[in-house]
């Protein structure tokens, strides 16, 4: 058997389990979050109005509320009534937050596979076998290292 002379895999095994560990985090807010979300970010942008001699027309624009969301690709802008700001503004952060908590349970899980792909790695050994046409490496006294006939009578 040829032994793997990659990565200690004591540390592997401390990195995934502090990758696990760091989901957490992000679980307790998807776990927490119990009133509805809004999905779409809260904005307020500076509008001018149609009227004449406005204070907008000299460069103090009107704060106007919108939700801002993707729909199939394309940005849509949703006005914001002064009546709905506060719920829509908070069920667009819950919606954000639980977002960011779901990539970061994404980035996490990719990191623990990748760490397991590591880990298996460090751990396993190849054996040493000869497959029917290969040449033999160093041609030396030993013989050949399958076990079986099989392959290597074929030539
Ligand atoms: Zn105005």
């Amino acid at each position: 058997m040829v032994r793997s002379k990659g990565e200690d895999a004591a540390a592997l095994r401390q990195l995934m389990a502090r990758t696990e560990q760091a989901r957490e985090r992000p679980l307790r807010v998807l776990f927490s979050t119990r009133q509805r979300m809004v999905r779409g970010s809260f904005v307020v942008l500076g509008k001018k109005c149609g009227k004449a001699g406005c204070v907008c027309r000299r460069g103090q624009l009107h704060p106007t509320r919108y939700l801002w969301a993707s729909e199939q690709g394309r940005t849509r802008m949703v006005y914001v009534s002064a009546a709905q700001a506060a719920a829509v503004k908070a069920g667009a952060e819950r919606y954000q937050r639980f977002r960011r908590a779901r990539a970061e349970l994404v980035k996490l899980s990719a990191r623990t596979v990748a760490l397991a792909d590591r880990l298996q790695q460090a751990l396993t050994d190849a054996l040493a076998v000869t497959v029917a046409g290969q040449k033999e490496e160093g041609g030396g006294g030993e013989g050949r290292t399958s076990s079986g006939g099989r392959a290597s009578h074929r030539r």
